[in-house]
């Protein structure tokens, strides 16, 4: 049978005070640590908002290249500006014969040949700017 543990036994060691050579690596590295956060706040925004960016604009490209199918058709079909236009009376004038996807999952409408074609992110997300 074990033998209780005396209280001089079971007290913990107590922590030795780090020496002035390890005490200067440690503040080293937390100033290292702190200056990698710092930039990492500074740069994750702008990421952030580039990408935003580079969505809208390749939205907007596609918008125009569904305008301009539009109005291809129109001509080569002799249509008014007020006739109605669906999306697959256009697919023939759009490369790969489909319509362009737009790279935050909405998707575009045609309504009229004089109407701009729009994206559904513009109505969904407020402040979205994927329109023409
Ligand atoms: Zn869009």
């Amino acid at each position: 049978m074990a033998e209780p543990a005396t209280p001089a036994e079971s007290a913990p060691e107590p922590i030795a005070p780090l020496k002035p050579k390890k005490r200067s690596r440690v503040a080293f590295y937390s100033v290292v640590v702190v200056i990698i956060l710092l930039l990492a706040a500074i740069a994750v925004p702008n990421f952030v908002k580039a990408r935003t960016t580079a969505c809208k604009n390749a939205c907007i490209a596609n918008l125009k290249q569904i305008d301009g199918a539009v109005q291809q058709w129109a001509l080569e079909h002799k249509k008014q500006a007020t006739d109605r236009v669906t999306t697959t009376d256009i697919l023939d004038y759009l490369k790969g014969s489909a319509l362009p996807i737009c790279p935050v999952a909405g998707t575009y409408s045609v309504s009229t040949v004089s109407s701009v074609p729009t994206c559904s992110d513009a109505l969904k997300t407020p402040g979205s700017t994927h329109s023409l």
